[in-house]
This record gives C-alpha cells, structure tokens and sequence, in this order.
C-alpha cells in the first residue's frame, strides 16, 4: 500500500500534465478541486433484528457539465478520499471519450459477501432514497452506474426506487436516472460486457503502434501476445474474454483467493467453472497456483490488467514486474511512484482514464435510449436490411452469380442495437487512442500516455469553464 492518499496520486497526475498547458492557476484549481461529497449514514436492520450503521458517500467531482456520472461500489475500503478520486478520474474520463458528463462516485462500505440479498436491497434502496432527497440522484443532476461490487441487479433497485419516489407524472425520464440497468428495466445491450470489451479494444489499438512495440521488443498486433489478468470481476472477466478472442494467450489469472500460471495457456470458461465447483481458481489442472495473490503481478508477461482495485502496483512490487504493457482496467491500480519507475524502465502504461472509459460511454447511450424512449435500431433496421438485400440481389443478376448463403445474410444484415453500441463503443475507444497519441507527438514523445490523457482531459474541461464565461 502506498502512503500517498488516492485522490493526490490523481492530482499528482494532473499537476505533471498540466504544467504542459498555458491555463491560469485558479482554473486549473477549480478543475482539480471536488465540487460536492455528500457522507450519509443511516441504519440497515440486518435479517437477525440487529441494527447496523451504514457509511456511504456520493461525490460529485465537476458540475461542468451536467449529468453528472459515475458507478457505486460497495467496498469495506471506501472511504471520502477514495470516492473523491475516483469522481476526479471520472470527470477526465467522460472528458477524453467525449462524453457529455461531469464525475461523480458513490460508495457504501461494507463487505458484499457478508450481506443477504435481502439486506443488500435494504440498503440499496435507502441508499437512493438518501440520495433523492438531498438532489444527488436524477436524469439531469447525477447518474449512478455499477462498480466494484454492484451490477445489473443493484441498478434495478435503485431504479426501482427512484421511480416510486418520483411519480411518474413529474419524471418522465425516471429511466435514465441510473444506467447498468438488466434490459427489462431499461438497459441497452452490450452494457454488461462494456467496460471489459472497451479495455480489448484500448490494448488493440495500442499494439497496433508498430514504433511502440519496437521499443518493447515486440511485433504489432495482440495476436500471440502474453497476458495475464487481474480480478475475474466485471471488467476483468471480459477484459480476459475478448483478449483470449482476440488472440493473445491468457497465462495468468489472479483472484482475491490466489494466483494461477500456466505458460502454454489457461481457457478461461475453464477456470471459471472451476472456480464454480470449487469456490476458487487455486489448483486448476496444469497450472502452477499460489495463494499469495500478489506475486500473480509479478510472473513473466507482455501485457498485465490489474482490473481488481486500485494501489496494486506499488513502489514495494514495481520493481519485480515483468510485465511490458501495464493495461489499467481497474481505476488507479498504479500508484504514482510505481508510475515513474516503470517509465524509467520502458513499460507502456495504457491508463485507467482511457482504458476503462468503455463503461460510461456505453452507459452514455443508455441514458441516451432512456430519454428518446425507443430503442436503437428500431426504426432503421429492417429498411437497412431491404435496401441491403436489393443491391445484392442486383448484383446477382447483373453477375449472374449467387451469394453463398451465409455470405449473403451476413452482407444483408441491418444494425441492431447491440451492433450499434458495440460500433460506437469501438469508434470512441480508436478515436480517443488517436487524440492521446497525437498529442503524445505534438511533445515530441516527451509525454507519457497518462499524461497525454490528461493534457486532452484538462484541455477539454477548461475550455468547457471559459465557454461558461467564469475564466475569461
Ligand atoms: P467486480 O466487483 O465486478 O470485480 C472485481 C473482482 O476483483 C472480484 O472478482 C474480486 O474478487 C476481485 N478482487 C478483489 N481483490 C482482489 C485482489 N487483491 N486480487 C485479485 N482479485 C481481486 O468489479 P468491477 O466492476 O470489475 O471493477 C473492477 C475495477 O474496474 C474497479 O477499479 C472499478 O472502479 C473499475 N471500473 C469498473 C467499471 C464497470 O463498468 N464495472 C468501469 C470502469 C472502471
């Protein structure tokens, strides 16, 4: 664990960037600076009639754009400085994905697993209503989403809630007041597996960059690359998934139980059944397993995805890494100090504010579907689909030939919904990538990723202050 406090490792990083930009010192203060926390705590009756206090928090980082946006974690770490931080990342990440979105965080603090569902709902559902009353929560004010230890099903009682809080004569668009929402409840498909695809196409396009794999010793492309990842979680689990699809050989998985390795490859779907039967991914045949999860982190590997919590990689590990691309899926798993050694030494840092940015901006077209009420694809689809089957069939008979089948259908096909967030997720990831990369050349490489991440971030949101006419 680092000594530093979360929220001023991200400052750090912000303060390193912004000495690269020409905006005065009160401006970028008040970017900096958390706009709002709110610390509530209420009482949970657990199920054996005990009375338990609850903490939990909502943060919101920057109003200068509104909604403002960010998951809920239900975490025994959190506290106000982490949710602080993890709103600031928040505001930078809506800011270099062009989301339209201020930061914002929320976290309870409790142990998941050691809760009933029933006792979960509870304190979801008063979660919200704490929220509500105190204006934290709303289509237009301030959007939750899920996080670390939340999913589709606490999305759907803190929808659930603000629903009946709100009459629906006054909140037409109750929907869009939470997103990560199970598609009955007003999800959009491909929301679930978001995060974890938007961290495969990130990692693509940064193995793509022929000059920067040279520098690591590597050829270009994911396509036989090493990886291991870190937490089978949400953003882990399909992080995993797209790159063992995309090509690269998964030798390490590492979970809270433990670590696993196998130099030849592990599948995946494997050691998650095996996990299923035996309450842990330790001993999974022909891998080497440790229970020291940690030392997971430092086992040979092109590419490494902390995609657990933040602080893994710390001045007391960085030094035993082998890794040569650290993919930040998890928010702030590198710490500052961690951050300058493996830059000394080379490693390509792909940061947790572009890398993970998948989830909110699939979250974006969510509240985007919730407020236009239709969903995507409806209107378009099958007139796609007709105007696509008459040009083919055109070109048949002016060849003379017919399609295969299967080649014709998949030529015909219209966009459905979940095509088209997946091409808007993959369009967002490149075009971002791009942006970090060309600023990366306007310094002449003498910038990092992170840093350049943060140059478009901070170039974004003060632009966004001084069109408000605050900054003149
Ligand atoms: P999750 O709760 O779905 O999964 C986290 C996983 O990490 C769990 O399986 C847990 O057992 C495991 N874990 C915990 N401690 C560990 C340790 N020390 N070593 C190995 N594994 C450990 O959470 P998530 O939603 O996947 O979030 C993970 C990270 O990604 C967090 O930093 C979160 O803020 C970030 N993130 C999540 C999303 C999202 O859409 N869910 C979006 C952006 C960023």
């Amino acid at each position: 664990m680092s000594n530093i406090k979360f929220f001023e490792q991200v400052n750090r990083n912000f303060d390193k960037a912004s000495a690269f930009t020409k905006y005065p010192t009160g401006l970028l203060e008040q970017i900096k600076i958390c706009n709002s926390v709110y610390h509530i705590t209420f009482p949970l009756k657990k199920d054996d009639g005990a009375i338990e206090t609850i903490h939990a928090w909502r943060a919101e980082h920057s109003h200068h754009k509104l909604p403002v946006k960010g998951g809920v974690r239900y975490s025994p770490n959190a506290d106000e400085d982490e949710v602080m931080a993890l709103a600031a990342l928040m505001t930078y990440k809506c800011a270099i994905v062009d989301v339209p979105f201020g930061g914002a965080k929320g976290a309870i603090k409790i142990e998941k697993r050691n809760y009933s569902d029933a006792e979960l709902e509870r304190l979801t559902r008063r979660y919200t209503y704490e929220l509500l009353k105190k204006n934290f929560i709303g289509p237009g004010v301030d959007v939750p989403a899920p996080d670390y230890g939340t999913g589709p099903r606490e999305m759907s009682w803190i929808v659930d809630t603000y629903g009946a809080m709100t009459s629906a004569a006054h909140e037409l668009n109750a929907l869009a007041s939470v997103t990560g929402k199970p598609i009955t409840q007003g999800g959009v498909r491909g929301r679930t597996e978001a995060t974890g695809r938007g961290v495969y196409f990130g990692i693509r396009e940064a193995c793509n960059d022929a000059e920067d794999m040279r520098k690591l010793g590597l050829a270009p492309g994911i396509d036989g690359k090493t990886a291991i990842v870190q937490g089978l979680g949400n953003v882990g689990y399909y992080a995993a998934k797209f790159l063992q699809e995309g090509g690269a050989t998964l030798v390490g998985l590492i979970e809270y139980e433990g670590a696993i390795y196998n130099p030849k490859g592990l599948d995946l779907e494997k050691v998650v059944q095996h996990r299923k039967e035996t309450k842990s991914i330790l001993n999974f045949p022909g891998a080497t397993s440790t229970p020291q999860n940690a030392e997971g982190l430092e086992w040979e590997c092109d590419i490494l995805v902390p995609a657990a919590l933040e602080n893994q990689i710390t001045a007391e590990n960085v030094a035993r890494l082998k890794a040569k691309i650290v993919a930040e899926g998890a928010n702030g798993p590198v710490t500052a100090d961690a951050n300058e050694h493996l830059l000394q030494k080379g490693v390509l840092i792909i940061p947790d504010m572009y890398l993970n940015a998948g989830g909110v901006t699939v979250s974006y077209f969510e509240w985007l579907k919730n407020l236009s009420h239709v969903r995507f694809g409806r209107m378009g689809k099958r007139f796609e689909e007709s105007m696509n089957k008459k040009m083919l069939q055109a070109v048949e008979e002016l060849t003379g030939k017919k399609f295969p089948q299967n080649i014709f259908d998949q030529i015909a096909h219209g966009a459905d919904e979940e095509d088209l967030v997946n091409s808007g997720l993959e369009e967002t990831m490149i075009s971002a990538y791009n942006q970090m990369n060309e600023i990366r050349k306007q310094h002449g490489g003498k910038v990092d990723l992170r840093t350049a991440a943060f140059i478009s971030a901070i170039d974004k949101v003060a632009r966004a202050y001084m069109e408000l006419g605050i900054f003149p």
